[in-house]
């Protein structure tokens, strides 16, 4: 271990990146850091691998069926059927590079934290294993291998951390702060100062009328370094997740933001039982969306039954995901940013669950793709006890390359209408524009940087979010090393 004093690190975010990045920080033995991850997310770290745990407590009748949120959503009692629990973001994930699967993919299936997925998987288009096929949901084909966390997609992120407070919250080293959404920096010498909004008013769905009255602003301490890991957060101060970067970090920001955006809709559906049929037995389906489509698909993507997933048995909770097309479409209707005001407008359930809202127009697409599956038209569903949606405006980057015709820009945001999610190395042209991207952001002169999928060439993902955040921290820690001088003074 090095004697230099410690140099304090604010990671924003604590998805894969931030969280791979904290814990590549804090094992390093040739850096004496001290870590702080901040996450605006009030259930605790996970970002858009996160899950939802919902206790039904009241049913309405007509089109809107609600629930609360388990303010804890690590799971408590794995048989208690009042609960219902769902990946609401990220569903599966993939491993291409040796390195991902053997310095982690491994030994996380080691340790429990993440498994095979064994549902069975439909591709309704081509039935095929191409992995070229470019309807297939990131990439996927039924033959491909996925994962999952064991417990939901967030347990990843969750046992990191907790891996992280076990050896290093003793020595002061690491804290991880939920509910916490830095909302400004300021350049104190050659530090940084962070301010953040904490609580409710952090949350990304609180209304923008609520979250003003309870806006308050505590200061998060010196930090010599700050690793960003969410696109959005490089936004201006009218979007919720800005973090105030743009004011100090200049032009190092724009490689970040300027990049298309991918968004989605997933829509959390639960029925009285499981969907049982002799036609119908699968867990996952990946949607045509081909010129070809017989039926007018445009709306769904993918579909995945939780109770499939690896922890879960409960097969009553499916997650519907949006083509980014249909969700496109939406914020050009219901935009993120009010069009007069220019504050930002958070996703209302009236918007979500209302009768033209993408929770009934996704579940309706639902029902017409497994009618159209079974051949069935009079296909009869359980009752649904549960259906919420959600607009996930920066679900991930534009893979690469980025076909320029298919961009729309709404409100001064480039979406992608049709990204190509290709398996990589067979994509020559996708391969050159990737020599030119390094798996971060670096500001020249200071010690800020931007890690995540969205700095990454790779395949949008987890593994694109865990190697971007491992590269950044593994660089930092290089230019830590010429920071101090031998007195152990800082030098920048
Ligand atoms: C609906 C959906 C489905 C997906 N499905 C798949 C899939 O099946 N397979 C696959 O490979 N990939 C999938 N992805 C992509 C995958 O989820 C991402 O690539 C990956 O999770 C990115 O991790 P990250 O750490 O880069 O970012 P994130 O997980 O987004 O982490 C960033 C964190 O920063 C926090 N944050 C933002 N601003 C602030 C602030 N100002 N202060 C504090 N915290 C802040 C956010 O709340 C978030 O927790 C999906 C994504 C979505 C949205």
């Amino acid at each position: 271990m090095t004697n230099k004093p410690a140099a304090k690190i604010a990671v924003i975010g604590g998805g894969f990146s931030g969280v791979s990045a904290a814990k590549e920080l804090l094992d390093n033995q040739d850096v004496n850091a001290v870590v702080h991850i901040f996450d605006q997310g009030g259930r605790g770290p996970g970002g858009r691998s996160s899950h939802r745990r919902i206790k039904v407590c009241e049913q309405e009748s007509g089109s809107c069926i609600t629930g609360i949120v388990i303010p804890d959503d690590d799971r408590i009692n794995p048989n208690d059927s009042e609960v219902l629990d769902f990946d609401h973001g990220c569903q599966f994930f993939r491993v291409e590079s040796e390195e991902f699967k053997n310095e982690y993919v491994n030994k996380w299936i080691n340790k429990g934290f993440a498994a095979k997925w064994n549902g069975k998987f439909l591709n309704t288009k081509s039935k095929s294993n191409d992995l070229n096929d470019e309807i297939l949901f990131f990439g996927f084909s039924s033959k491909c291998e996925m994962y999952c966390g064991v417990g939901g997609m967030h347990t990843i992120c969750r046992k990191i951390v907790s891996e992280c407070e076990e050896v290093y919250c003793k020595e002061n080293k690491f804290k991880c702060f939920r509910a916490t959404r830095v909302k400004d920096i300021l350049r104190k010498k050659k530090q940084y100062e962070l301010f953040a909004t904490t609580g409710k008013a952090a949350l990304h769905d609180t209304a923008e009328s609520e979250s003003k009255i309870l806006e308050n602003t505590v200061s998060l301490g010196l930090f010599d370094g700050i690793i960003i890991t969410d696109a959005s957060a490089s936004f201006e101060n009218w979007h919720r997740a800005s973090c105030g970067i743009r004011r100090i970090g200049g032009d190092f920001v724009n490689e970040v933001s300027k990049r298309p955006r991918v968004p989605l809709f997933t829509c959390m559906v639960a029925f009285e039982k499981p969907i049982s049929s002799i036609d119908f037995d699968y867990d996952g389906i990946s949607f045509d969306l081909g010129k070809g489509a017989k039926e007018n698909n445009n709306i769904l993507w993918f579909a995945c039954c939780n109770g499939s997933k690896p922890g879960f048995s409960d097969k009553r909770c499916w997650t519907l995901v949006s083509t980014p097309e249909y969700c496109i479409n939406e914020i050009q209707r219901e935009t993120m940013q009010d069009k007069i005001t220019g504050e930002f407008k958070p996703q209302t359930n009236e918007y979500l669950n209302g009768p033209l809202g993408p929770s009934q127009t996704m579940f309706k697409a639902f029902q017409n793709q497994v009618k159209k599956i079974t051949g069935n038209t009079n296909f009869l569903f359980p009752k649904v006890i549960y259906i919420q949606s959600q607009r996930w405006g920066s679900a991930f980057p534009s893979p690469l390359p980025i076909h320029k015709s298919h961009l729309r820009e709404i409100l001064g945001v480039t979406y992608n209408l049709l990204p190509r999610l290709q398996k990589i190395e067979k994509t020559e042209e996708s391969y050159r524009e990737r020599q030119q991207w390094k798996d971060f952001v670096v500001h020249d002169e200071q010690l800020l940087y931007y890690a995540g999928d969205y700095c990454s060439s790779r395949q949008p993902g987890p593994e694109a979010a865990v190697l971007s955040g491992v590269a950044a921290a593994r660089d930092l820690i290089t230019r830590i090393d010429g920071y101090y001088d031998d007195t152990g003074k800082r030098k920048l």
